[in-house]
């Protein structure tokens, strides 16, 4: 068993599986009451300090904390929107690259940051992105003493705006690198570095993808925050969450499981509908992926469902462990009894992208709220999924700014949204970035030549 600090750096555990806690914590409903109308940042130290232990003080948490969401656009960081009578959006895009993944990341930089500067080491982050996370990383560490950052993109398949906060960081430590092929190769090539165990060392490799356990850790928050500002735990409130990889919905199901009462929690994707096909059907089963107007939900594994398969068989190593050997070689596996506990546990619905267009222009006609598509996702699932029932609250996370998604805006509107005030300048700085195959050795080639870690003994 390791401790926060060594999850926190490893990100994927040596035998290729994902660290989860040994026990979930529980908050109980007085300190669950007391965190409405808290600021985020204090409300951030109560959810996620059960999970750190000893390795940071509460004070020390909160100055993190404090210092990593004053980078946000917004006073309450995650602000409520209401677009229905019993619906609610929750903008999690106010961070400095428009997407949720800033809520952790920003936190999680801050973290590694202290953690290698105690133990005097440097650490490599790779990771792999379907275009938020990359963006987000780069955002978080740029200019940071300890990390070096490689972040890999499939070439052609991120927005404008996505590529352009990867590539414009004038920072040396940053470096983005398009590879010839899709985000789950992307994710090959960086699942391939952390299971390489002497490439590993070498280079003191790191992961902030989602898989990165502090990283669910972090989107704890929110729940917390969103449920107790509309009056739980005296109140049941149920999420709608656009889903790729499954991280933001499993740190939902985290809350739940921490005391939150959640009625509901609804898986929401695009046509890549992996997650509601398999609960639909019990079999998890990869197909081609799609280009849709959400990229960042374009997936064919989501790599975080392990995690969940994990907790719902009772924690059975060897089961989770034979079914991903299925996925490996198969593609696809059969939940055969969990089936059951995944339709306990959530809803879930697909959007096509008529429906997305249809979502955007209705809600925008109907409540002058513009939302960008990954949002729209999730308008769709909570409607199909959850209907107009007004006795539970619903909340359906946004996890990007419309900004980020210009084309796809206009093409639905007739009109390109403009990016805030403070991006201004994203879209003629110069862009820097390198060109690889889709081909492990080439990508692990280009992370020791960019690397400063390797320059170092073993810590
Ligand atoms: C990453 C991302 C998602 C998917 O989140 P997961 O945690 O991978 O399920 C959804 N929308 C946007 C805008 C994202 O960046």
């Amino acid at each position: 068993m390791l401790g926060f600090d060594d999850v926190l750096l490893a990100g994927l555990a040596r035998d290729g599986g994902l660290y989860v806690p040994r026990t979930w914590p529980k908050l109980a409903p007085d300190a669950i009451a007391a965190l409405a109308g808290q600021p985020f940042a204090d409300v951030a130290v109560e959810v996620i300090h059960p999970f750190v232990g000893d390795a940071l003080s509460r004070d020390e948490l909160r100055r993190m904390t404090k210092e990593a969401y004053a980078r946000f656009g917004h006073a309450a960081v995650t602000p409520l929107v209401q677009i229905a009578p019993n619906r609610f959006v929750l903008e999690l895009f106010h961070g400095p690259t428009l997407a949720f993944k800033d809520v952790a990341m920003q936190l999680l930089a801050r973290l590694m940051d202290r953690v290698l500067g105690r133990r005097g080491r440097r650490a490599t982050i790779v990771g792999a992105t379907s275009g938020d996370t990359g963006g987000a990383a780069i955002e978080a560490f740029r200019g940071s003493e300890h990390v070096d950052v490689v972040i890999f993109f499939p070439e052609g398949r991120v927005s404008d705006v996505q590529r352009r906060m990867m590539t414009t960081p004038t920072e040396a430590n940053v470096h983005a690198v398009a590879v010839r092929g899709t985000f789950d190769d992307c994710q090959a090539l960086v699942k391939g570095m952390f299971n390489d165990h002497a490439f590993r060392d070498r280079t003191s490799l790191a992961g902030v993808n989602s898989i990165n356990w502090a990283r669910i850790a972090g989107q704890v928050t929110y729940y917390f925050a969103a449920a107790t500002a509309l009056g739980a735990p005296h109140r049941a409130v149920s999420f709608a969450v656009p889903t790729g990889n499954f991280g933001d919905i499993f740190a939902g199901y985290a809350a739940k499981r921490m005391g939150l009462p959640i009625e509901r929690l609804v898986i929401a994707s695009n046509v890549n509908d992996i997650l509601p096909r398999t609960l639909a059907s019990g079999t998890y089963e990869m197909r081609e992926v799609v280009a849709t107007t959400s990229p960042s939900m374009d997936i064919q594994i989501s790599s975080n469902f392990e995690r969940y398969l994990f907790e719902t068989c009772g924690r059975d190593a060897a089961l989770v462990r034979a079914k991903m050997g299925a996925l490996r070689q198969e593609g696809r596996f059969d939940l055969g009894g969990l089936k059951a506990n995944m339709q306990k546990d959530f809803a879930a619905a697909a959007a096509s992208e008529k429906d997305v267009a249809e979502a955007i222009g209705r809600l925008r006609d109907e409540s002058g709220y513009l939302m960008d598509p990954h949002t729209a996702c999730g308008v769709v699932a909570a409607e199909r999924a959850l209907g107009a029932d007004p006795r539970t609250l619903q909340v359906v996370l946004s996890t990007a700014h419309p900004a980020k998604f210009p084309d796809a805006i206009a093409a639905i509107t007739g009109k390109r949204p403009a990016l805030p005030e403070r991006l201004s300048g994203l879209l003629t700085a110069h862009e820097r970035f390198s060109t690889i195959d889709n081909d492990l050795a080439a990508a692990e080639r280009h992370v020791e030549i960019v690397t400063r870690a390797t320059c170092e003994g073993p810590a």
